[in-house]
């Protein structure tokens, strides 16, 4: 029987009707409120057209992913987090039992991704892996011995951008100082590039070329050769590298998926992360491979797919 998916981002929800790793319906719209109790009605409406448009009557489990820490035993969100602060006062069990007779299971967005990749995509074949996902911040997750990690407090594996890459570094937007996202991620970069040294002389100064401080921007620049943009490329390929190895040392996987808006830049990132990797200490002979993602815009809704019909 299908199950119904939902990964629920910053501003917008993915809904999927899963069965086996297909998408049997899908949406994706903007969710402005910022209460999940004002939100429930519009995944009620949105649930009933995809059963409705797929011609489903029953499913057998519905899952949620969240992006902030989540205990996937009680169905608590343990973090607050800017939006659906009010989740943990709702019975939200109750509900998916009232409103379609199925058991509801809710999970990080990262472990949720990791999962897609694992059954669906980039990473199968192992049970070993570890998925690394660099956008605006760097999401994390890891599976071992074909078990999601959780640890005592569900953060296992769920931290890697929030790895300290330099203890004397700038403070991240979590509070900490010399996270690898605040060395190294969409949205720390305007300001990194200009603490850059030569940044006067740059093409992202407002007044000369007018380049917007993004991660396309630098990579096209970089591979064009202006030295700059290369010099920011390959500082932010070495915090990348740095924290990926981190992630290797502390969980031996098999491959590590990458995803994320960089992977525009994948002939770039992948080797040069590979490399890196070989020349480290005590890697093994046939070290992690690194691959790229396989489902970048789905991979948090078939994974809450799969881990909807794992509930008993
Ligand atoms: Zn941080």
């Amino acid at each position: 029987m299908p199950t119904i998916a939902l990964d629920l981002g910053g501003t917008r929800i993915k809904f999927g009707l899963v069965e086996n790793g297909q998408l049997l319906a899908s949406a994706n719209i903007a969710v402005s409120s910022e209460s999940f109790a004002a939100v429930m009605p519009v995944i009620e409406t949105q649930v009933a057209a995809l059963m409705e448009e797929a011609g489903v009557e029953k499913i057998d489990g519905i899952g949620m992913a969240f992006p902030t820490i989540v205990d996937s035993d009680r169905m608590k969100l343990l973090y607050k987090y800017v939006k659906y602060n009010d989740a943990n006062d709702l019975d939200l069990i109750g509900w998916a039992k009232s409103k379609w007779n199925a058991p509801l299971v809710m999970e990080n967005d990262a472990r949720a991704a990791l999962v897609g990749e694992w059954q669906y995509g980039a990473g199968r074949g192992t049970d070993n892996l570890v998925m690394v996902t660099i956008g605006t911040g760097v999401g994390s997750a890891a599976l071992m011995n074909g078990r999601l990690l959780k640890g005592s407090h569900y953060l296992a594996g769920n931290l890697g951008g929030h790895q300290v890459i330099r203890f004397d570094g700038v403070r991240c937007n979590c509070g900490n100082v010399g996270c690898l996202e605040s060395e190294a991620s969409s949205w720390a970069l305007p300001e990194l590039i200009k603490r850059q040294p030569g940044y006067s002389e740059s093409p992202f100064v407002p007044s000369t070329r007018d380049e917007k401080p993004d991660f396309e921007a630098v990579f096209r620049l970089a591979a064009e050769g202006e030295p700059f943009a290369l010099s920011i490329r390959n500082r932010s390929l070495e915090v990348w590298a740095a924290g990926i190895q981190n992630l290797v040392f502390a969980y031996d996987p098999e491959r590590v998926v990458i995803g994320g808006g960089v992977m525009h830049s994948a002939d770039v990132i992948l080797p040069y992360i590979q490399k890196k990797l070989g020349e480290a200490a005590w890697m093994p002979p046939q070290p992690a491979v690194m691959v790229a993602a396989q489902q970048p815009d789905w991979a948090g809704v078939l994974g809450m797919g799969y881990l909807a019909t794992q509930l008993k």
